[in-house]
């Protein structure tokens, strides 16, 4: 069980960013699947995908990430998953917000590195994974 290949989604509606952090955590031996918007994660949810994680950024067109937090919240579409914002909002409001909504950790894009954002990644992971 502890061999797992972690599942991860990662939701940004920056393409450039998007298509880097899924290289980065496919080369650091997660199954990547990655969203642009709302409406896409909500339809991949929807037609199945589970992921063991969700790393989600805030400021987006369209649904924002507090959004798309409420509307899995709501329909409870992701019960086993952890949600990890990874954003550039570091207001301490925008913090309480997303641990309201039960996520498991806040990583700040602008101040972490690519790798140390799969090392925090992996580590808030293992240390809330139940199974
Ligand atoms: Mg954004």
């Amino acid at each position: 069980m502890e061999n797992k290949t972690p599942k991860v989604f990662i939701v940004d509606d920056d393409k450039f960013l998007l298509n880097m952090y899924s290289i980065k955590f496919s080369k650091n031996g997660f199954e990547v699947n990655s969203a642009s918007s709302g409406d896409e994660v909500l339809s991949k949810i929807k037609a199945g995908y589970q992921p063991d994680i969700i790393l989600l950024d805030i400021v987006m067109p369209g649904m924002d990430g507090f959004e798309i937090l409420e509307a899995l919240k709501k329909g409870n579409l992701v019960p086993n998953t952890q949600v990890i914002m990874l954003t550039n909002q570091g207001q301490l409001s925008d913090i309480e917000k997303a641990k309201s909504f039960g996520t498991s950790g806040y990583i700040i894009k602008a101040t972490t590195i690519p790798s140390e954002v799969v090392e925090e990644v992996r580590r808030i992971y293992n240390l809330h994974k139940t199974i």
